[in-house]
Order: C-alpha cells, then structure tokens, then sequence
C-alpha cells in the first residue's frame, strides 16, 4: 500500500501542474492514496493575497476544496484522493486558521513552521552574518515553535520537523536539549511526522527529518507518514521505497495516513 500525503500545484504560485496532474502521476506511479495538501492562505491577514508567490488568497480556498471533493469523486474507483492542507503555524493567529478548517471536511492538516522571528525559514539571507548566538535562539525558537504547534491539536502530522536546515545545513550540528524536548512532547500528542523526501531540493540534500533525528523519533515511537512536498509531478512519491527500507531498519513496523482525521495505519 503506498500512499503520498504531502504535495503541492499551481495554486501557491510556486508549483507547477494541476491539481489532477499530481493525482494522474499518483496513479502511473501505483499508490493507492494520494494527499492534496498546497500551503493554506494567509487567515491572518487582512489582505486576501499578501504572497501570490508562496499561497493561494484567502477567498480561493473553498474552490480549492470544492475540486479536491471533485476529484475524490471522479477517482473513487482508482485511487483514494485526500483533502489536506499544509498548514503555516504561526503561533498569534491559530486559532483564526483552526476557525477556518472547522468549516471543511479536512482529511489532515500538516502543520509547518516556515516563519521563526517574522522571517522565512528558506530566506537566505536570514543567515547572514548571525553569531553563534543568534543562530542557537533561532534553531531553539524554531523547536519551540514546533513544539507549540504539536501541543495546538490543530494538526495530524507536523511538516518537515527540521527545515530549518535547508540553507544553512551545518545548524544541524548546533547542540540544543529544545530539539528533544520537542520530540518529547510531540510523543504525547496525537499528531505524526512526517518523512518528507524534498530536503534534496535544497542545499541540505536528503530528507527531513536528518537520519539521527528519525531515530531519536524511533526512541520516542512518534508516528511517521510520508510526503513528498512535490511542487512538480515529476516528483510524485519520489523515494516511497527507499524510505519504507530506512524506516523499517530503524524498528518502525508501521507508518499512518489520514481519512477523516483518523490514522489508518499501514504495514510497512
Ligand atoms: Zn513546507
Ligand atoms: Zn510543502
């Protein structure tokens, strides 16, 4: 059973294809559930579309539910499509996107910190000429944060728990206790992480979360799915196997998707 929960298309602005394209791929690469999750609006501004480059406005995303109820439907008999989300938390206006969600029949909401201190995570030039200081409260305030995200009960599965990495991979040797009190935290809540195969698309390469942080989660039994993060169809279930082999080698012997909200768990 193979099953992607994390992607993208041409609504965020940053990604190409429809929303059928990714499915259409789903099905040429045989999974059996595909998760249509393009990064939530901005809920918390007044604008309707403050980013055209990085999400759909605020007044598209009933249409975009409508056409992934659509789609459920035109492909019942060949593969199950599941409403998501990729959710930004930010900790000020949550409850104003949880408002929102409430309102839709949401298979699963991912929820990704991609803002730490106001500024984007995969902004470049955010770490330009930091201290060591200031790159130690950045990586604690980012764990922080994930930590409050998983505690909100907002989402099933937390987002690429260590992007923080992506331009600037050498933070993944800077030594805090926040990043196991976060794994610590995140195990007493009823949310999974995610594998998210696209670290390859920046300068970290690899995957989130790195090799030694999944098996620090593996000690912690946090519950694992899988996503892509495809902001292409190219890219659909990219490293499905691969990752299935390193989970089981580690002692996972289960991973989850999510219908209705519920974890099904799946035989690795
Ligand atoms: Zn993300
Ligand atoms: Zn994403």
């Amino acid at each position: 059973m193979k099953f992607d929960l994390h992607t993208h298309h041409y609504r965020c602005g940053h990604a190409r294809g429809e929303m059928e394209d990714y499915i259409q791929a789903a099905l040429a690469r045989g999974l059996d559930v595909i998760g249509i999750s393009d990064h939530s609006p901005y809920f918390g501004r007044e604008e309707n579309h403050p980013y055209p480059t990085l999400t759909m406005a605020k007044s598209e995303f009933a249409e975009y539910v409508n056409e992934v109820r659509r789609l459920k439907e035109k492909y019942r008999d060949k593969i199950e499509v599941l409403l998501g989300v990729e959710s930004d938390y930010f900790e000020k206006s949550a409850q104003t996107y949880k408002n929102v969600y409430d309102h839709y029949p949401m298979d699963y909401i991912i929820g990704s910190v991609h803002f730490v201190h106001g500024v984007n995570i995969f902004d470049k030039n955010r770490w330009n000429g930091l201290s060591e200081k200031e790159i130690l409260d950045t990586k604690e305030e980012y764990y922080r944060l994930i930590e409050k995200s998983a505690k909100s009960g907002m989402f099933q599965v937390l987002g690429h728990i260590d992007a923080i990495k992506g331009y600037f991979p050498s933070i993944s040797d800077v030594k805090t206790n926040k990043v196991d009190h976060a794994l610590h935290v995140i195990a007493d809540q009823e949310v999974a992480i995610e594998v998210n195969t696209s670290g390859k698309m920046k300068d970290c390469g690899g995957w989130y979360p790195s090799a030694d942080l999944l098996e620090r989660a593996k000690y912690y039994n946090i519950p694992i799915t899988l996503g892509s993060d495809s902001h292409d169809p190219e890219r659909i279930g990219e490293d499905l196997d691969l990752v299935r082999k390193h989970l089981k080698s580690i002692g996972y012997q289960e991973w989850y998707f999510f219908r209705n909200k519920k974890p099904v768990a799946v035989s690795l």
